[in-house]
């Protein structure tokens, strides 16, 4: 089955170009049955590129049934679209396609048909990076689109007519730009035209389509915000995220000095890069935003709450650092305590990296600021009470103090709390007690 190689390079000497063992033994099972089969797709690209990637996709002629009865252990994972998740012996999966074609597409979803030829299937894929073939067996690039010319010129350009490929499947558009700013690859000028005439359509992909390529362009790129200056520049945003078409330079600028998570423990920090893309959007469109792109409520919520801080806090904290005057305790000990604990380290982490991106105006003065003030704010997260719950003194302590259930003691908590805040040397039993008396003096006797 070999082929023609299009760009007559041969691939034996790239130390990248190496298959797991596992995957090839599954590549080769396929042949062996008679059935031509390839990698293809972002292993090999990567592999050319010089980026480990552990996703062999295998693109074959045979049949997901036929799949599905040559291994033991599969997965029907888009059995519609044509993918078997085949199971190693060490129980990871990979998955193995059958070649297909697009028989009709709505800019949404593609209709796939089977009995494709493997040009046929290459035909189909979006971009000519992503076209380049390796065969299992010759150790040989198959790259009818020349791709390989275009990783060397840094380019993402679209298999075949761009506006015609960007029409089929309107997510092909933000893949580029992914991609684009994965690689720091620049966009082929018909691609880029392509895409902006694309983008007053992007309404028509399903929102959690949008969310997952926000997602992986958060934890994919290193510099998401080279992504979404595109997305921008291209009025994606306009159609998909509109709160964010205007979205600042400074903004997206923030977003890249904050690193990704590169593993499940870390993923607090692609966190961070989510709210740094919304955090100049008001508090309410913000979490309608999010909404509607349909993160987990979760998500939802500690991103809206950090954006709310960050409305309320961001602009005194950073008048208090430019002033060069150090902040007393008991101010920085109010900061914290509306921050939220458990949010401090977010909070610092995002204003420390807006602080850098706007670094051209402030000067290097307000980075050192905010070191210190980061420190004292961490060290008063830990020691300080900051919350009612963090109080010496209790509801029922309260109301042998003579203060009647209800809204009254919610208010003399809430009281106690302000007058601790000042002085966190307050929070004894007995100072409260007094305090506390003297709140109920002072309480309408209704
Ligand atoms: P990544 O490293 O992000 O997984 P990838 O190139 O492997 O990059 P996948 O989404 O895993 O991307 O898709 C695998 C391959 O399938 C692509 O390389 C491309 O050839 C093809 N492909 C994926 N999505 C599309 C699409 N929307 N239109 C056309 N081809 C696509
Ligand atoms: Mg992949």
């Amino acid at each position: 089955m070999s082929k023609d190689n299009g760009s007559g390079v041969a691939a034996g000497g790239d130390a990248l170009l190496q298959p797991p063992a596992t995957v090839l033994d599954i590549a080769q099972t396929l042949i062996r049955a008679g059935h031509e089969s390839w990698f293809v797709g972002g292993a090999v690209r990567d592999a050319l590129l010089g980026h480990a990637n552990l996703d062999w996709d295998i693109a074959t002629a045979a049949t997901p049934q036929q799949v599905q009865k040559l291994f033991r252990r599969t997965v029907p994972v888009g059995i519609d679209f044509g993918t078997v998740g085949v199971l190693d012996k060490e129980g990871v999966m990979h998955e193995v396609t059958t070649f297909r074609r697009d028989v009709q597409s709505d800019g949404r979803h593609a209709v796939v048909e089977f009995g494709a030829s493997f040009d046929e299937d290459l035909a189909r894929r979006d971009f000519t990076i992503n076209a380049i073939a390796y065969g299992p067996d010759s150790r040989e690039l198959y790259d009818p689109f020349h791709g390989q010319r275009d990783l060397r010129a840094k380019l993402v350009r679209a298999v075949g007519v761009a506006a015609d490929r960007m029409r089929e499947d309107r997510l092909r558009a933000l893949r580029a730009m992914r991609f684009a700013a994965r690689f720091g690859f620049a966009i082929e000028s018909e691609t880029w035209a392509a895409i902006r005439e694309s983008a007053p359509h992007l309404g028509r992909l399903s929102m959690e389509r949008v969310q997952q390529e926000i997602e992986k362009t958060l934890s994919q790129v290193e510099r998401p915000g080279d992504a979404f200056r595109l997305w921008r520049d291209s009025g994606a945003f306009a159609v998909v995220a509109p709160p964010l078409a205007a979205m600042s330079d400074v903004a997206l600028a923030t977003i890249d000095l904050l690193p990704r998570g590169t593993n499940a423990e870390e993923q607090h920090r692609t966190v961070n890069r989510l709210l740094a893309l919304v955090l100049d959007v008001k508090l309410a469109v913000a979490r309608d935003l999010l909404r509607e792109l349909r993160f987990s409520n979760e998500r939802v919520r500690w991103v809206s709450e950090l954006v709310e801080r960050w409305h309320a806090l961001g602009a005194p904290i950073r008048d208090a650092l430019a002033s060069g005057a150090a902040s007393s305790d008991a101010i920085v000990r109010r900061w914290v305590a509306a921050i939220g604990r458990t949010r401090i380290d977010a909070f610092f982490t995002v204003l420390d990296a807006r602080v850098r991106a706007e670094s051209g105006r402030a000067g290097p003065g307000a980075t050192e600021g905010l070191g210190s003030l980061w420190e004292r704010a961490a060290a008063i997260a830990l020691r300080d009470p900051l919350e009612t719950g963090d109080l010496a003194i209790d509801g029922g302590d309260l109301m042998n103090a003579g203060i009647k259930a209800g809204p009254q003691l919610g208010a003399a908590l809430r009281a106690l709390l302000d007058w601790v805040l000042d002085d966190p040397a307050r929070n004894t039993h007995d100072q409260l007690l007094v305090r506390a008396r003297e709140i109920a003096g002072e309480q309408p006797h209704s």
